[in-house]
């Protein structure tokens, strides 16, 4: 019999770091992505075309068990015609919900998850309803293709309101009150095809220019995993959901408040290669392909920091006691993410400080 084989739409670093999970295995996977030296592309094999080519997609997909995908902004169109051939995971109708934050706010509503106030923008009028309603400042959020911060501006006062909406091209978008956070968490969880969950401790993740910088599990609060796990559940058994899902949260001073879903795996859970008895990507193949879901456990604490524009030399983070590197084999550009470093310690004080340490390296690499 062939081994299993699993087909990614996207051969970024999620999709790497999924194949680099699978192989151990004894499973395959193949992708599709643009670029032949992709990071998952210096992997598995892969066919260059572009993610929408339904020809391209439809071939890998009659050669594999599931069909999956490492990037946000996948075709929902191309994943619905996929799933006549082979079933796509996590399903596309969730996939559009986390596509569209209008979709995906009304998505927290309905499941009485906490998120922030927001009006939705298609006109000045609206603008002008979100200026009297929601105080200052707010977030004006395109509704589509916005990651990484991009496709969105922070308003200070009405009079630079017109003129941020403007400068998104006035697409249609959700303007959002600010919320006073005291930290940014995210869960991440696994949902089996047998309908078991398993989730992975709260991280804590600071994110700079609305990218994420660094992160550090597990975050201790038994209440907020408690709070952030009955969200998830809910949404998980409502949407039939199939593998990895990541729910950001801010923590305030009244409890979680949702911010945004990613159905799939996540940035916030790279420390779980090194720091989880399971990664999230080995329980994100195991669940689309129905295997059991293996141990979501931490190993002590556990810190990760990207390495986004420029890679700092490799002796430099390699020196640093508990480093694990990972190098995404891209070529280097302003903003672009590189690698992540994970660093395993005994104490959240040791994993700070061990922090603080990769930051210097990155510092003098970009100095
Ligand atoms: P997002 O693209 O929605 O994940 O936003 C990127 C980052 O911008 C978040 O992780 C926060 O740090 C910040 N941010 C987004 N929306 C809000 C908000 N409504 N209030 C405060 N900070 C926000």
């Amino acid at each position: 019999m062939r081994r299993p084989r699993v087909g990614i739409i996207g051969a970024g670093q999620l999709g790497r770091m999924m194949a680099l999970a699978a192989y151990p295995l004894g499973i395959e996977c193949r992708f599709v992505d643009t670029e032949a030296d992709s990071p998952g592309g210096q992997i598995g094999p892969i066919r260059c075309a572009a993610l929408d080519d339904l020809d391209a997609l439809t071939a890998m997909a009659h050669e594999v068990d599931v069909v999956t995908f490492d990037i946000e902004n996948v075709s929902v169109t191309a994943l619905e015609a996929l799933t006549k051939i082979v079933p796509v995971q996590p399903n596309p109708a969730i996939v559009a919900l986390a596509q569209d934050r209008l979709a995906e706010k009304q998505l927290f509503e309905s499941l009485s998850i906490p998120t922030a106030r927001y009006v939705a923008i298609d006109s000045e009028a609206d603008l002008a309803r979100a200026a009297r309603e929601l105080g200052w400042p707010i977030v004006l959020k395109a509704r589509r293709l916005g990651y990484d911060g991009r496709g969105q501006r922070i308003v200070g006062g009405e009079a630079e309101l017109a003129a941020a909406y403007e400068d998104l091209g006035r697409l249609p978008s959700i303007a959002e009150a600010w919320v006073e956070f005291e930290r940014e968490l995210s869960l991440i969880g696994v949902r089996g095809s047998d309908a078991q969950t398993r989730f992975y401790p709260l991280s804590e993740n600071v994110h700079r220019d609305g990218i994420l910088e660094s992160s550090i599990a597990p975050y201790d609060d038994k209440a907020l995993q408690a709070s952030a796990e009955a969200s998830m559940t809910e949404m998980m058994q409502r949407h039939d959901y199939t593998g990895i899902l990541t729910i950001e949260f801010f923590a305030t001073a009244d409890g979680l408040v949702a911010n945004e879903i990613a159905p799939r795996v996540h940035n916030s859970g790279h420390w779980t290669i090194e720091g989880a008895a399971t990664s999230q990507f080995e329980n994100h193949i195991r669940a689309i392909l129905g295997l059991p879901l293996g141990s979501t456990a931490v190993r002590g604490v556990a810190a990760m920091r990207n390495l986004i524009g420029r890679m700092p030399a490799r002796p430099s983070l390699l020196a640093i006691e508990g480093a694990h590197l990972h190098d995404y084999g891209k070529s280097a550009r302003p903003g672009r993410k590189l690698g992540h470093v994970t660093l395993l310690a005994a104490s959240k004080h040791e994993a700070v400080e061990r922090l603080a340490a990769v930051a210097k390296a990155v510092d003098s690499a970009s100095g």
